[in-house]
């Protein structure tokens, strides 16, 4: 039995005075000694938390008991450690950044795909009238996705708006939409719907909840997460490598990001290349001046902004 949890969850609902509850909510985060991320919007909350079991049980039970997250669906890791150091909650315009803030032309709460449960999903998944479309980001289809999933050359969600035209030829089929945890579907199947696609779902819970659920059946790679473990196993069922080390070619599912700070590239790399490199994505960024330190993992708490040099400071 792990002693920590790391808790996955989302909830579209309506906030009033979303900035004042940001500042509650991170007293109440760290009375509880939680570490995290949380993004709190007007239209609702968005984080990964992580701390001991009791911790996060008491903070499920509190998000519960508020009324605007009675249905909140919380995915749980059992971790060794917490998956992160310090607690943010910060207030943002929306809580995964699409570019679509207007509740006129989206709400999730009021129109989306329909939900799809693990078993579901794996059930349709080999229909010839469906097809399966993955609205995540390069760095994260690259290392892990459904079989025969449709992916986006973008780098971030804001740019899959843009990238709808691509899934034109489709639109007498079903469309079965997935991401991580399930927020980024709840706005790209209802802009789909708004754009005429008319059989639209969505995976509830994403590929962390579909793993868990439904073994991870069909799902190629591994599954990439916003905190310190960087990519999770999900296919228990039949696995496979579907990533490449960026240097040499070999077969590995190891995410990094580039130790220049300045470079900062999200890639795959083997664990000798790594060290070879030294978690660099090349020899030039090796050499940077600002290159930090390699510890195996390729994981660095602080992302640094390009311009502003600090000196290193300890994190309390
Ligand atoms: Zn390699
Ligand atoms: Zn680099």
């Amino acid at each position: 039995m792990s002693k920590y949890n790391t808790l996955l969850y989302y909830c579209y609902s309506r906030i009033e005075n979303a900035e004042q509850y940001t500042q509650e909510h991170l007293n109440f985060c760290k009375s509880l000694g939680l570490v995290g991320r949380i993004i709190v919007a007007d239209e609702g909350l968005n984080g990964t938390v992580s701390g001991t079991v009791e911790a996060c049980e008491a903070y499920m039970k509190h998000i519960h008991a508020d009324e605007r997250f009675a249905k909140t669906d919380f995915k749980i890791d059992e971790v060794d450690e917490p998956s992160f150091i310090k607690m943010h909650v910060r207030y943002k315009s929306e809580i995964v950044h699409s570019g679509l803030r207007d509740p006129k032309y989206i709400d999730p709460n009021k129109e989306t795909g329909k939900h799809l449960e693990p078993a579901e999903f794996a059930e349709m998944i080999d229909r010839d009238d469906v097809v399966i479309v993955d609205v995540r980001s390069n760095y994260e289809h690259n290392v892990g996705r459904f079989k025969n999933a449709i992916t986006f050359d973008i780098d971030n969600f804001r740019d899959f708006p843009s990238k709808i035209n691509e899934l034109a030829q489709y639109k007498d089929k079903k469309i079965l939409t997935y991401c991580t945890g399930g927020i980024k579907c709840e706005k790209a199947s209802a802009l789909l719907l708004k754009e005429g696609f008319t059989d639209v779902y969505q995976l509830h819970g994403g590929i962390i909840k579909y793993g868990k659920e439904a073994g991870g059946k069909d799902f190629e790679g591994k599954c990439y997460v916003f905190d310190n473990r960087l990519t999770v196993d999900v296919n228990k069922v039949n696995p496979k490598v579907i990533s490449k080390c960026f240097n040499c070619g070999k077969e590995t599912s190891k995410m990094i990001n580039c130790a220049n700070p300045e470079c900062n590239e999200h890639f795959t790399q083997c664990d000798d290349c790594g060290w070879e490199l030294d978690g660099c994505c090349s020899t030039n960024c090796k050499e940077h001046t600002r290159k930090r330190e390699y510890d195996g993992t390729g994981y660095y708490v602080k992302l640094p902004q390009p311009v502003q040099v600090k000196s290193k400071k300890v994190l309390s």
